[in-house]
């Protein structure tokens, strides 16, 4: 079958979950057997979300071919367990730096290089890239930001023009808010009329409208809605909040948004989506009546997207051992000697975030050394295993100075030091150690366990290591590196195996947790917390 395309865009505002809508589409358009891959194009200037702080835009997400992208990529490999790549997610300072490139090289020698044609030329072929390959029947392109945005212009400009090209090989799904007026006791469909006639205007005509709504939007609103926005009355779809978001798919498929789309873009259906993994999961998560808490201690605690790949990993392990997740989010600015001890209490297990920078490490340390001395099932990830590293290094080897060197370049003990490659970069944006490289795992060791396997492969996002010259002196006082990769020697995972479970990984594991796939690491890590509830409970 010729590829089919689905724009989805977005109106009224922001933050309406056109992420979570275009995965869910995507998981029952996999659950059907389709090969399907979700594509996002944001409009800022920024060549990648690399160099955004989380407060800007939330986690930065790490695909294994080592871009770093905006987290609705994320969603994207969770709710489809397929792999996304550097081609799956592109912005506005791509585009321009491509067509700049471009023009510079003489490609478009004597001509005027404009936004039309030039600009949507090339996002025109960026969207129908991953089409080229041949290996996908639908390809989802999420258009970030909201329609009516000065930025994303060029975007649905050609939106416009590729359906115009494509015709029945394309769709254009829209996402709209429905907002309820408390006192008037109604719900309100103007926003959502002015939002289609705002792409209406930029000839766009949606086929299908996603309605978010906090209230049930009875049947004749809906039918009101298709009539004032040229939409079948069956394609408007409405998305009330959920529990979880796990459950969108299914919301979807009960209002036949798969079959919408078939039917739209002339697919024939060979059977009903095989959901029933997916129902498991959603079963357990509805069902699980144990609790397991979990203490994340970072500095964005204010910011819960800015750990969203961790957060989900955390769900999917509990889910499957059929526990809810109570995940305690804990400020390290805010921890001290004094207070960690009333603060971790109540903790089966604690994680210790990645991150950048001084702000906040001390409060890591104190973390640290308390879960150490009390043996609480304890995961450190990047910045959370390099902090590992250096509490022990002060408080066991009594190297009292010890620190990386990002964040003390003079530090005595450089426990935690620059990789040989970074040295000489002076870029920031997309140079660090990036995706996915392998990792060979002591056999016998936890984390070998863990995974069932010596070799992993996992992803990174890090511009400095475990200093090697310390190595032994570590093993001798009871921290192993256990795990390295088998090229750079470049320690991977560090852990107590005295301990009940303590362990640190350079990588990040969380980025290739999926519902489907959830991370052997994160269960692993999430029944030793359940395991010391238990023995906690049972005192
Ligand atoms: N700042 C550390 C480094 O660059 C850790 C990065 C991270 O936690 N992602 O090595």
């Amino acid at each position: 079958m010729d590829t089919k395309y689905i724009f989805v865009t977005g109106g009224v505002v922001s933050s309406l979950g056109k992420g979570i809508i275009a995965a869910s589409l995507a998981c029952l358009l996999k659950a059907r057997g389709f090969r399907v891959t979700i594509q996002k194009f944001d409009p800022y200037i920024n060549v990648d979300p690399g160099t955004l702080n989380p407060y800007e835009h939330g986690e930065c997400y790490v695909t294994a071919d080592g871009q770093e992208t905006d987290l609705d990529l994320g969603h994207y490999e969770r709710f489809t367990n397929v792999h996304t790549s550097r081609a799956n997610n592109v912005t506005t300072g791509r585009i321009y730096q491509s067509v700049i490139e471009k023009e510079r090289r003489g490609d478009y020698l004597g001509k005027t290089v404009q936004i039309v044609p030039h600009i949507t030329d090339e996002i025109k072929r960026r969207v129908k890239y991953l089409g080229t390959t041949g290996q996908y029947d639908f390809i989802i392109t999420e258009i970030g930001g909201v329609v009516g945005d000065i930025e994303s212009l060029p975007f649905l400009e050609a939106v416009r023009q590729l359906r115009w090209e494509l015709g029945t090989d394309s769709l254009c799904v829209h996402l709209t808010y429905v907002p309820y007026i408390a006192a008037a006791k109604e719900l309100k469909t103007k926003p959502t009329q002015h939002s289609v006639k705002s792409l209406q205007e930029l000839g766009i005509q949606p086929d299908v409208l996603v309605l978010r709504t906090e209230k049930e939007i009875p049947a004749d609103v809906r039918r009101k809605i298709a009539l004032f926005c040229n939409v079948e009355p069956d394609c408007v779809v409405q998305s009330r909040d959920v529990n979880s978001i796990y459950k969108v798919p299914l919301k979807m498929h009960e209002q036949h948004l798969d079959e919408i789309v078939l039917r739209k873009t002339h697919t024939p259906a060979q059977t009903e989506p095989h959901m029933e993994p997916w129902m498991d999961f959603v079963h357990r998560l509805d069902s699980a009546t144990e609790t397991v808490t979990i203490g994340l201690v970072g500095k964005y605690v204010e910011l819960q997207d800015a750990y969203k790949s961790i957060s989900e990993a955390l769900l999917h392990a509990a889910t499957y051992a059929d526990h809810k997740l109570n995940l305690v989010y804990i400020h390290s600015e805010k921890l001290t000697d004094e207070n960690v001890g009333e603060r971790l209490a109540d903790m089966d297990g604690v994680i210790i975030a990645p991150g950048f920078g001084h702000r906040g490490i001390d409060g890591k340390f104190v973390a640290l050394k308390w879960c150490r001395e009390h043996d609480v099932p304890t995961f450190g990830i990047c910045l959370g295993m390099q902090c590992m590293v250096i509490e022990f290094a002060r408080n066991v080897l009594g190297l009292a100075d010890a620190h990386s060197t990002e964040m003390n370049p003079l530090t005595p003990h450089n426990v935690i030091d620059l990789m040989e490659e970074q040295k000489n970069i002076s870029n920031m944006g997309g140079t660090m150690r990036l995706g996915a490289y392998d990792c060979a795992l002591r056999p016998g060791s936890k984390a070998a366990e863990a995974y069932g396997s010596t070799l992993v492969s996992e992803r990174h996002r890090h511009r400095f290591e475990f200093n090697n010259d310390y190595r032994e002196r570590f093993e001798a006082a009871g921290m192993q590196c256990v795990g390295e990769n088998p090229a750079a020697k470049l320690v991977e995972v560090v852990e107590m195996p005295e301990k009940r479970w303590f362990i640190g990984t350079q990588y990040h594991p969380e980025y290739s947790s999926t519902v489907l796939a959830p991370s052997p690491i994160f269960r692993s890590f999430v029944n030793a917390a359940i395991t010391y509830h238990n023995e906690k409970e049972n005192k």
